[in-house]
């Protein structure tokens, strides 16, 4: 497929400002002429209101976010070649960063798990694809890549030589772009069964089909690993703990014993597994509890239960400016009952992936939580998403992921 940028947008007056500073998305509000005859993902040409050129971008015409920039090189063609170059410049960042991260090559390739393109940060807006030993798993959120997902495919399938490809675009953000949903195998082999994946040491097996995403958390990765530094000889609670990613980390480490909460039983059947596949057994330290976990921690409270280390890492509880409130109330109130639970030295290792949640918020809310539970804490380590999801610096949007390790006296 080819395009040439004829259809142009031009942008109301003094609305060109966050694109001068390279931020990729322009909001409907920022439009002053709209590109009439475009469709959905065409590429477009954004314009200043003097008719100055501003970049090049892929237009969508149900979304709120109007046009996600491709380039700002008035030069660049958005054609094959262009979607090649971009995936190409994300593997080649991801080779870089994980060499240097571990001081030696991947142990076992064909286990490796990482994200290979981080939309919007890797010049892709919309784009994720994440690996999974031999299996890419792909999400197209956005009209642009939508559009192109032929072209996107073919350079995946050129650069990665990976054994199959599928796709989970099933996100709830594809509505917003005016997009259905589409799921199940794009090329290769359909992957039969869990797929297993080697993360420093420690083994997962990851439902690309009917898992969260793509089919687990690769962003916490860092907070995984900090619970196998730190929990050692601790009883751990870990809340919201879908296949027992913190719990394996908390095994693996050294923990006393671990309790996973979860309202999925089909999370917690595969959490089990995942305990087992690392040589641990069920009754030996580890425990499931099926329930809710504003409940789950009530009762715990309620009957004065007690811990060495507890994990939160809730899904998103604010997707919309106007849920902001709630989600403030809700990360207090299940910070204040965990901290109220921990013994004296307990650590409390606490998330919230909503990107609306600014770091600073979140630091607040989980203060507030010591000051209402009436226990003192200090804030030992900061955790993010790990480097294979990197923060373009012109889109702090990129960065969603916030965690906060405290040490409560
Ligand atoms: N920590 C996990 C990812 C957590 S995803 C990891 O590293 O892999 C969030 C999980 O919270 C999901 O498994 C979902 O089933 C669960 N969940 C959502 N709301 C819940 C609630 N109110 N109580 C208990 N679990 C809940």
């Amino acid at each position: 497929m080819t395009a040439a940028a004829t259809a142009t947008c031009r942008l109301a007056a003094g609305k060109e400002k966050s694109l001068r500073r390279r931020h990729p998305w322009v909001f409907s509000g920022a439009i002053d002429t709209e590109p009439g005859r475009a469709t959905p993902g065409e590429t477009i040409d954004l314009l200043s209101c003097d008719g100055e050129f501003l970049a090049r971008a892929a237009w969508s015409p149900a979304s709120q976010i109007r046009a996600r920039v491709w380039s700002f090189e008035q030069g660049e063609t958005i054609d094959d070649g262009f979607f090649q170059r971009r995936i190409a410049a994300a593997i080649e960042v991801r080779s870089g960063l994980f060499a240097a991260a571990n001081g030696t090559a991947v142990r076992a390739p064909e286990r490796s798990a990482l994200r290979l393109v981080h939309g919007e940060s890797d010049g892709l807006p919309g784009l994720i694809v994440d690996r999974y030993g031999e299996v890419l798993v792909c999400q197209f959120l956005a009209a642009g890549v939508e559009r192109w997902r032929d072209s996107i495919i073919a350079a995946l399938q050129q650069l990665t030589a990976c054994a199959s490809i599928y796709e989970r675009s099933d996100a709830d953000v594809r509505a917003k772009e005016g997009l259905g949903v589409r799921t199940g195998l794009v090329s290769g082999r359909e992957p039969d069964g869990l797929l297993p994946i080697d993360e420093n040491g420690r083994s997962y097996l990851v439902d690309v089909r009917e898992g969260h995403k793509t089919g687990f958390y690769l962003d916490q990765r860092p907070g995984r690993d900090a619970a196998a530094r730190l929990f050692h000889g601790r009883e751990v609670l870990n809340a919201f703990s879908y296949t027992g990613g913190f719990s394996v980390a908390a095994l693996a480490g050294g923990a006393a014993a671990v309790l996973d909460v979860d309202t999925s039983a089909t999370a917690l059947a595969l959490a089990r597994r995942n305990i087992e596949c690392n040589g641990f057994r069920n009754g030996d330290g580890y425990e499931q509890l099926e329930g809710d976990v504003f409940t789950v921690l009530r009762r715990f409270r309620d009957s004065r239960r007690s811990f060495d280390a507890i994990v939160l890492d809730p899904p998103k509880f604010a997707d919309a400016r106007a849920h902001l409130d709630k989600a403030a109330r809700g990360y207090k109130d299940i910070n204040l009952l965990a901290l109220k639970l921990l013994r004296p030295g307990g650590l409390l290792l606490t998330f919230s992936c909503s990107g609306l949640v600014t770091p600073e918020l979140f630091q607040k809310i989980v203060a507030g939580a010591a000051v209402d539970a009436r226990r003192e804490a200090v804030l030992i380590e900061r955790l993010s998403q790990p480097p294979d999801h990197p923060v373009l610096l012109a889109f702090p949007e990129g960065a969603y992921l916030k965690g906060l390790l405290c040490r409560v006296r």
